[in-house]
């Protein structure tokens, strides 16, 4: 593993215990790259560094609520102990979706907290240590949903158009310090996302649309990661825009 494309590259990823970061997790592992891995749940992060080490990787879990500042900091001490970060992918994220009369406003603030301020304090942390190092790249996981809104999901719509946003206007102030953004947009990904939805007929809403399609998989959206990360470093991938095929 550690003669991959990434070798000797230390990676840092938020929300790899389930879903599209477990998966860039294995990607980026299988890949060469000393990967910390970042998320709530210990049992899944201690067995997801369990897989990477059996197949001669290296991980390191990092239990953090990336909407705690204080932690996020604590994270980043952490994963530098690696070495340095030279990728970051900020991927931790919640989709809450509500009409916006019936909407509970602790969806919204969760939804604000974790998957706009979480990345910001996060890419924040970081950026001194890849100063520091000369470089790195930092990829953040926006949607389909920061480029069109629907109706039913308008919080969750402003947090990943705030991704977007937040991502170009980050690659504008640190290009110049050799750090590269990429921000990627999937459509529908089968994952634990919809699990967590609160309000009782949206998440009918999305499980019916999701049963008529065939979604995407985590490892499609790793490889949109890792497609970022190994190119030359002249080459800086601004964004990803992928979908289902049967998604419009
Ligand atoms: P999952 O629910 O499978 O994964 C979400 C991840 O985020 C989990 O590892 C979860 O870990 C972590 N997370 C949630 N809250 C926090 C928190 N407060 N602190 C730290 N980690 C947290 O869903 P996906 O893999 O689909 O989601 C990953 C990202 O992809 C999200 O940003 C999502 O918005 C985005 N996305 C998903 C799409 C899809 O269709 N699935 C489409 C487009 C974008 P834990 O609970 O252990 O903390």
């Amino acid at each position: 593993m550690a003669e991959g494309k990434l070798a000797q590259k230390v990676a840092l990823v938020t929300g790899a215990s389930s879903g599209i970061g477990e998966a860039t997790a294995i990607a980026l592992a299988s890949t060469g790259a000393k990967v910390a891995l970042a998320a709530r749940r210990t049992q899944r992060l201690k067995k997801l560094v369990k897989r990477i080490s059996e197949s001669g990787g290296q991980a390191m879990p990092i239990v953090t609520d990336v909407a705690d500042e204080t932690q996020v900091r604590e994270m980043v001490n952490k994963a530098a102990g690696l070495g340095n970060i030279d990728i970051l992918v900020n991927n931790a994220g919640v989709m809450l979706p509500a009409p916006i009369e019936q909407a509970n406003t602790e969806d919204w603030r969760r939804m604000i907290d974790i998957n706009v301020l979480g990345l910001m304090y996060v890419t924040q942390a970081v950026l001194p240590l890849m100063k520091k190092q000369g470089g790195g790249h930092i990829v953040n996981i926006s949607s389909t949903a920061g480029r069109e809104t629907r109706s039913g999901f308008a919080a969750y719509d402003v947090t990943k158009y705030g991704v977007v946003a937040f991502s170009d206007a980050l690659r504008k102030e640190v290009h110049k310090d050799n750090i590269r953004v990429t921000c990627i947009e999937p459509g529908a990904v089968s994952t634990q996302l919809v699990d967590r939805i609160t309000n009782v007929e949206a998440k009918a809403a999305a499980e019916q649309y999701l049963d008529i399609i065939t979604m995407l998989e985590g490892e499609d959206i790793a490889a949109a990661v890792l497609y970022a990360v190994t190119q030359h470093p002249r080459v800086q991938v601004n964004e990803i825009l992928i979908r289902p095929t049967m998604e419009v």
